[in-house]
């Protein structure tokens, strides 16, 4: 019988009926509640052979380390064989974790179970590995994280804790009561306590707890790392074409009003509008409207600069600010060469970056169709010292292009002058912006201003 099956078998409903973590069916917020239980619980199966393997190579290491340098071989190997025993279970338990996770996760009491394994089998590694003095105590940290991953409750959590310091607690008494020396359960005699063996195995052990830490530590802290970027991605950016989205696209318009007003900086934002994009999808249906979308973010994307810094991140930022309405934020550029500052003179201008982009897309072919935009530009703090105030200008300045025939660029309160090569202009020189030659065909049909 397969695996994956299982979940299928009347034994399996029947033993979930009773035990699982959702009465009858399950709904949707369960099976989603279980998906994620079932990745945290991969993660600590993960990190337990990670643990479990760096044990294994210390317990060699140790092992034939004692067993070589040790007198009384008997007594060492018969020591040596308990923690080597309670490994091996260890490995089995994490096994069967591994393999029925899936089936695992559907019942309430199955991380309990787990997290309650692993406070057995360290206490037993303590108590054969070297009693109440070793240094295998330095291994219930790891639980602790464990529970803290595995259990939603806090309170179930602090049990755990307390669960694992009356665990160590009882081993302490249990070995005193007995009175029996700390080495009595150990296979190190009282005499390779003393001496360098004993010293240079306390310090590995140090250094492969440390280690383990370190990988387990990043092992967590990056996959949590990486499910927060997803989910912040997931709120700033618009799932079809993976640009911004409008309310980031104020948030970081407000921040860039914010930094040129203390930095004395000028900035541009654009607005785009597809042009008869109602046509288009009532010809080819909204699906090629979607793709026709994503074809066009993908350009906007190929044309903003990015940062050289590790990891990179957009210095203009792209954004769908509507249906088939885009917004880019242009940081630290005037509207055109002619305007002031630095960047100009280095050859950044908006008008040069919008003029670049609309004939990109005029040249791109979407079921064999042209599609073209029509754009708005306004600069801060020219027209206006308010996200409000420049989306308005950035509108009207696109409205004025539209109701001038579209397929055409308008400055705020002012129309783009003719210019040369207005795309090209300063750009192949010192430019930020990727730059590729104008295509010739386009160019002719470079809008009469
Ligand atoms: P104009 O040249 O004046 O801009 O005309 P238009 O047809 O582009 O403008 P209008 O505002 O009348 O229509 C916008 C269209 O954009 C309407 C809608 O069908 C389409 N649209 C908006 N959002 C989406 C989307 O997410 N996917 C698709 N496929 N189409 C969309
Ligand atoms: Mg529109
Ligand atoms: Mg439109």
């Amino acid at each position: 019988m397969k695996i994956r099956e299982i979940e299928r078998t009347a034994l399996f409903k029947l033993l979930v009926r009773h035990l699982g973590c959702y009465q009858g069916d399950p709904t949707s917020q369960d099976l989603e509640k279980m998906a994620e239980n079932r990745g945290r619980m991969l993660l600590i199966i993960r990190t337990r052979w990670i643990l479990l393997l760096m044990l294994c190579a210390y317990g060699l290491y140790a092992g034939s380390l004692i067993f070589f340098s040790n007198p009384e071989h008997s007594h060492a190997s018969f020591f040596l064989a308990m923690p080597a025993g309670i490994l091996l279970a260890a490995v089995s338990f994490n096994l069967f974790y591994h393999l029925f996770y899936r089936e695992l996760s559907h019942f309430a009491l199955s991380n309990h179970i787990q997290i309650l394994l692993d406070i057995l089998i360290t206490t037993s590694l303590i108590r054969y590995g070297g009693g109440i003095s070793s240094p295998a105590w330095a291994i219930y940290p790891f639980l602790t994280i464990e529970a803290t991953l595995l259990l939603e409750r806090k309170r179930d959590t602090w049990l755990f804790c307390l669960a694992t310091i009356l665990a160590f607690g009882m081993l302490i008494m249990a070995e005193t009561r007995e009175n029996l020396s700390p080495a009595g359960f150990s296979p190190l005699t009282a005499g390779l306590r003393q001496g360098p063996i004993y010293a240079l195995l306390l310090w590995t052990w140090t250094a492969v707890m440390t280690a383990a830490m370190t990988i387990i530590g990043s092992q967590i802290i990056g996959s949590n790392r990486r499910k927060e970027l997803t989910l912040k991605q997931l709120v700033v950016k618009d799932q079809t074409t993976k640009l911004y989205n409008r309310s980031f696209f104020f948030k970081e318009l407000n921040s860039e009003i914010q930094r040129s007003i203390r930095y004395n900086h000028v900035f541009s934002i654009i607005f785009l509008d597809i042009d008869h994009f109602k046509e288009f999808n009532d010809s080819y249906g909204h699906l090629e409207g979607d793709r026709a979308l994503k074809e066009l973010a993908g350009i906007l994307r190929k044309n903003i600069r990015r940062s050289e810094t590790n990891p990179p991140y957009d210095i203009d930022v792209p954004c769908r600010y509507g249906g088939e309405e885009f917004g880019v934020i242009l940081p630290e550029t005037p509207i055109n060469c002619s305007a002031s500052g630095n960047s100009a003179e280095n050859g950044m201008n908006a008008v040069a970056f919008a003029e670049r982009i609309r004939q990109e897309i005029e040249s791109l072919r979407v079921q064999g169709k042209k599609i073209t935009v029509s754009i708005g530009i306004a600069s801060f703090p020219e027209h206006g010292n308010t996200p409000d105030e420049l989306v308005k200008a950035a509108d009207d300045a696109l409205y004025e292009a539209k109701s001038s025939g579209k397929n055409r660029i308008f400055i705020a309160k002012g129309k783009v002058e003719p210019q040369n090569g207005i795309s090209s202009s300063g750009l192949n020189t010192g430019s930020s912006y990727p730059w590729e030659p104008p295509n010739p065909a386009s160019s002719e049909l470079f809008p009469e201003l």
